[in-house]
């Protein structure tokens, strides 16, 4: 059996025994196994990655800069080898992995940039013959936990970002998918980056926790569902440390009765099934305003009947299965509680079987109409194919929907009216927002992360958002021997 190990200081290394099984969710069948870190596991790489952070950090930003444009050469030469093994262990088409290993890219692309945002702000003469400037400094040993729907894209958000303010990081993938995150690290070691600076260490909650209260780990970046984000941020403050962690999310797209339909159905159907409904932007609620109602849950249901189910060795496959079978039996309970919630079940994914995989995870597209904002299915996210469908008769009630949710990660407007589409951009409690875009999710330039139950801390990722995140400001005031003036001031200095 394959095993997954830890990449701590540029080689695989483990101490631990553990092992659990990592899954081909089409097959239902074990692939591989990976490492529960243990204690000497985790402090090795801490130990390591400090070091290595005391060198990197001297290295020129300029220099670090050239490593990364080296690994985002690298990795345009490995994306069908990260895609394969993104699909392999997560399920998802080989296309949509490879569409996300791209948007990870895009951040090491943006990264390479990075030395011009460390610049910092210059005054001459605050005072007399006095001038203060402010500098921005790595944090040191930073650390990611990161979640399964994404093993490249998700972690890519983090490190390189990270490693370009000079600091060093160690990343914890999910026990479910971790090969990726391995494979990532082993190329940046490729591309130059030196050893230790960017360790993986493979584990479960234990792992997390040792990395939440290890005294050398300055900041902790956290994505994943939404009770344990704010596990991670409690604790994270609770041990002295800087936190982001994004968590869970119920995106809810707006259909008006002047949207153009065909796009909107277009756009709903890609957001709600596309990678099985297991992406934090997915759209889980189409609020659907006026008469169009009856118009938009027909083609909704005509396309879905339709997609094309399967393995993503199949590449004709449209969406693949859920992650394990607990969260497939998860998401189907979800769907018998809406029907006794008394939703209109229009479209029935489970028990969905394909021949030749009877022990995959999958489920068929759902669909509920008629649902409201009392019922289960409404109020938690699912992480699966499953779309609830909200009737309103006006817009102001589809804006009171999305501000009244306790999530408030992405949501989507679809209107040719632009004062509607502006009011909505306005006056939505949301991180992210679409006007006739189904999956808001910003570019690598700009910065990724919801409001409300969806993201704790006070950065989103990437971006300059990022840049804030992985360094803190250090404002210097200076005056040069010649312009000192005898004497000491006991007054508060003013000018
Ligand atoms: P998860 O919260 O179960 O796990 C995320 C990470 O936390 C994993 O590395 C896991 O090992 C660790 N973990 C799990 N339970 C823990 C615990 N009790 N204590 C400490 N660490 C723990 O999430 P998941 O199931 O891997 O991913 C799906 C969730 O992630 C969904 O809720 C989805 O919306 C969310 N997500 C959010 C975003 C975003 O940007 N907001 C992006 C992707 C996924």
């Amino acid at each position: 059996m394959n095993k997954i190990k830890n990449y701590i200081n540029g080689s695989i290394s483990g101490i631990s025994k553990d092992y659990i099984p990592v899954q081909d969710p089409s097959t239902g069948e074990q692939i591989s196994e990976v490492i529960l870190s243990n204690n000497s596991d985790l402090n090795k790489a801490v130990e390591n990655s400090k070091s290595a952070f005391m060198q990197w950090q001297n290295v020129t930003p300029l220099k670090r800069s050239r490593i990364i444009s080296k690994y985002k050469e690298i990795i345009e030469k490995n994306i069908d080898v990260l895609a394969r093994l993104v699909s392999s262990e997560h399920g998802k088409t080989i296309e949509d992995a490879k569409g996300s290993v791209i948007r990870g890219l895009e951040v090491v692309e943006f990264a390479t940039g990075i030395p011009h945002l460390l610049k910092g702000e210059f005054s001459q003469n605050v005072g007399s013959n006095i001038d203060s400037y402010s500098i921005r400094q790595p944090l040191g040993v930073t650390a990611g936990i990161t979640p399964f729907n994404f093993p490249a894209m998700v972690p890519m958000w983090m490190y390189p970002i990270s490693i370009a303010c000079g600091n060093s990081f160690i990343l914890k993938p999910s026990e479910k998918d971790p090969s990726c995150a391995v494979k990532l690290a082993e190329l940046f070691s490729e591309a130059g980056l030196p050893d230790g600076v960017l360790n993986v260490v493979n584990g479960d909650k234990f792992a997390v926790n040792n990395l939440l209260e290890h005294n050398d780990i300055s900041a902790v970046s956290f994505v994943g569902s939404t009770p344990v984000a704010k596990y991670i941020y409690e604790t994270s403050a609770k041990f002295g440390k800087r936190v982001q962690a994004l968590g869970g999310a119920k995106n809810h797209l707006i259909v008006m009765p002047d949207a153009n339909l065909d796009q909107a159905v277009d756009g709903i159907m890609g957001a709600a099934y596309g990678s099985a409904g297991e992406r934090c932007m997915a759209v889980s609620v189409a609020v659907a305003v006026g008469d169009i109602a009856d118009d938009l849950v027909d083609r909704i249901k005509e396309k879905a009947e339709v997609l094309k189910i399967g393995p993503y060795i199949d590449e004709k496959s449209e969406m693949g299965p859920v992650i394990s079978r607990e969260h497939k039996n998860k998401i189907e309970n979800y769907i018998k509680k809406g029907v006794d919630e008394g939703a209109n079940l229009v479209l029935d994914g489970r028990g969905f079987k394909i021949q030749g995989y009877e022990n995959g995870n999958f489920v068929g597209p759902t669909l509920f109409d008629k649902v409201n904002e009392n019922m289960t299915i409404y109020k938690e996210e699912i992480f699966g194919p499953v779309l609830s469908v909200v009737r309103v008769k006006q817009y102001q009630d589809a804006l009171s929907l999305v501000n009244n949710h306790t999530y408030g990660n992405g949501t989507s407007i679809y209107t040719s009216n632009g004062e509607i589409s502006r009011h909505f951009t306005s006056n939505c409690q949301i991180g992210m927002v679409g006007i006739n875009v189904p999956i808001p999710v910003p570019m690598a330039f700009h910065s990724f992360g919801g409001w409300k139950q969806s993201l704790f801390g006070d950065h989103a990722m990437h971006g300059v958002e990022g840049v804030r995140f992985y360094t803190k400001l250090k404002t210097v005031t200076a005056r040069w021997p010649d312009s000192i003036k005898s004497g000491a001031e006991f007054k508060m200095p003013t000018n």
